[in-house]
């Protein structure tokens, strides 16, 4: 277990930047970009950008931090938190750590027993996911999908019974393919193709991934993009392994073929006939057995 008592001796502040509207920076963000003995940031030029815009006063805070020299990084970082600074910590845009350089530095942190805090605010993940219409009550994030068709492929697999609400982050050059792959796998769910999330150019496709699909195949889609797509129906999403289970449970305790069926149709929400038709599959394997 760990604890992340206040300590007199500094801290790490992972903090949330805009990622568009400059506004969007916090009171307590801005004060501490203001305040801090160091800031590590992935571009120091694009931050240096962020500070001039609120008058902040970068002189010699702003350090490179990126995914080339994270790694090599952190001892220094522990070693300036152990010495009493506050070093803060951001990425060109929203939360670090969010498909951003940031976790690493977290984790050397906490390992050295030292405090880590935030100053929460953007981040283009919850942002889309609040905009899209789709349930947010249990959601997976998914990064960025990655180039490789056969990795493609297993996440869309894998996506066949998640019936969480699904978030990727996905670069407009990619986009159309894609919705393509998306249309192929999962035509009738909904999705909201989000860009440009709180820039001029912000719009929201909305639509089943059929549709949506064909209106980008029309049209070029540029800028920053967050794909949020609908999680599996729950009749789907239950697994063959799960309906077994529970049959070969129900069935374990005595209960009739049909009172089994009934149940657990009824407690996983799965089709009345589906189940009945596995029970009896299970039935005869077993009885081969
Ligand atoms: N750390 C960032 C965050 O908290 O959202 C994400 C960084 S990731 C390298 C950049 C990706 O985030 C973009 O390619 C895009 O998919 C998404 N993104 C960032 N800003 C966005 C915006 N304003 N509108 C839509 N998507 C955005």
């Amino acid at each position: 277990m760990t604890h992340d008592a206040p300590t007199p001796e500094g801290q790490l502040m992972v903090v949330a930047t805009p990622i568009g509207n400059l506004g969007d920076l916090s009171r307590r963000a801005l004060a501490l970009l203001e305040s801090a003995d160091v800031v590590y940031c992935e571009d120091t030029r694009r931050s240096r950008t962020l500070f001039s815009a609120h008058g902040i006063v970068a002189r010699q805070r702003l350090q490179a931090l990126h995914q080339h020299n994270e790694a090599s990084q952190c001892d220094e970082i522990v070693e300036r938190i152990r010495r009493g600074a506050v070093v803060v910590v951001i990425s060109d845009a929203g939360t670090p750590g969010i498909s951003d350089p940031g976790t690493r530095v977290v984790a050397a942190v906490i390992a050295a027993g030292l405090r880590v805090s935030t100053a929460p605010g953007p981040t283009a993940l919850i942002g889309a996911l609040s905009v899209s219409g789709l349930p947010t009550e249990r959601f997976v994030m998914e990064g960025f999908l990655g180039r490789k068709v056969g990795e493609r492929a297993l996440r869309y697999e894998s996506w066949r019974r998640e019936d969480r609400t699904i978030v990727f982050y996905e670069s407009p050059q990619r986009l159309a393919t894609t919705m393509v792959e998306l249309a192929r796998h999962f035509p009738e769910r909904r999705v909201a193709v989000v860009r440009e999330l709180t820039k001029v150019h912000e719009e929201v496709l909305r639509g089943t991934v059929a549709q949506v699909s064909t209106l980008i195949a029309a049209r070029e889609i540029l800028g920053e993009i967050v794909v949020v797509l609908e999680g599996a129906p729950v009749a789907e999403a239950v697994s063959d392994e799960l309906v077994v289970s529970a049959l070969r449970e129900h069935l374990g305790r005595g209960q009739s073929l049909r009172d089994a069926v009934n149940e657990v149709a009824e407690q996983l929400g799965v089709a009345h006939r589906e189940t009945y038709e596995r029970a009896l599959r299970l039935r005869a394997d077993e009885g081969r057995g």
